[in-house]
């Protein structure tokens, strides 16, 4: 890659020690892993699952699926300007088309994405192969790439093993926060064999325990690696908060000087304060925390 590369990454991303008295008086140390600094516009994991998959494109258009406010379809919309692959998004629900688009969408927009609104009857089947077909036939995009919602195939948990390997001999435990766990597959298949990961749901259902087997056995051909995940700290669903969860990120924000994402980011840094506070971790253990993302806007 050159230095006029529009993609070129920053990697490894940096690895940060922070001094934290919640972790430190349990005898342990905090790293964080800062992939919000990989790429300006395409962060975190976003951009280490996505460049594999629009290699496996290989010049195609993109289509993708997300909600209003998914951080995927931001990220795919940047990945199609940023390599000059044309991107469409196919938004769940029908009754968005003709409004004013909200912040997120408007930034895919300007991002040169094409967005197709369906109903969310229609958004829910579409991994059936002829709603997809359909789906896919009005929204102008066969022939497309498809990249799953929330951008987790084979190519992507593949992606984020380097994640892993970035932190082999640094640390004992890396912590991650879930949404499809695709990360956590992938990062979990990189590390050492001493090492071990722990994944927070920000998502309720209990149900990614065996997505994320399932994404390894894809991507891989079996489990591997040493890994669990914590359901307790979504906080009702994904994009739930609370004036707890706010007053926190934004203290950790302060004390530590990063901007800290509140789908995913804040419930992981919260999920480990209330872990060590719980004697989880022995003395002794250093913790890595993946900042996966930044807040938008
Ligand atoms: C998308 C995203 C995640 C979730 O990644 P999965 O691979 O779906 O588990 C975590 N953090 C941030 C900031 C994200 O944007």
């Amino acid at each position: 890659m050159t230095r006029a590369d529009p993609f070129a990454p920053r990697l490894p991303s940096p690895l940060q020690e922070v001094g934290d008295n919640r972790f430190a008086r349990h005898g342990l140390r905090l790293l964080l892993k800062r992939d919000d600094l990989i790429h300006p516009e395409l962060i975190g994991n976003k951009w280490r699952k996505l460049v594999p998959n629009v290699e496996a494109a290989g010049g195609r258009a993109l289509v993708t699926f997300g909600g209003a406010y998914s951080n995927h379809l931001r990220a795919t919309a940047a990945a199609g300007r940023l390599l000059g692959v044309p991107t469409t998004g196919v938004v769940r629900g029908q009754e968005l088309a003709g409004r004013p688009l909200n912040p997120s969408l408007s930034r895919c927009a300007a991002d040169g994405m094409r967005l197709h609104f369906v109903e969310r009857s229609v958004y829910r089947r579409k991994t059936e192969p002829e709603t997809l077909a359909a789906i896919l036939r009005a929204a102008g995009a066969e022939g497309a790439y498809v990249v799953p919602e929330g951008g987790s195939n084979a190519a992507a948990v593949r992606g984020c093993r380097a994640l892993g390997e970035e932190l082999r001999g640094h640390t004992d435990v890396v912590a991650v926060a879930c949404g499809t766990g695709g990360t956590l597959a992938g990062l979990a298949a990189g590390l050492a064999p001493e090492q071990r990961a722990l994944g927070i749901a920000v998502l309720k259902g209990g149900f990614l325990t065996a997505d994320i087997q399932a994404l390894q056995e894809r991507a891989f051909g079996a489990r591997s690696g040493t890994w669990t995940v914590d359901d307790r700290f979504h906080l009702g669903g994904y994009a739930r908060t609370t004036p707890a969860l706010d007053a926190f990120a934004a203290d950790f924000g302060q004390r530590h000087g990063l901007p800290v994402e509140r789908l995913y980011v804040a419930k992981l840094l919260h999920g480990l304060v209330a872990l060590a506070e719980e004697g989880a971790f022995a003395r002794g253990t250093t913790v890595a925390a993946v900042v996966t993302g930044r807040p938008f806007p």
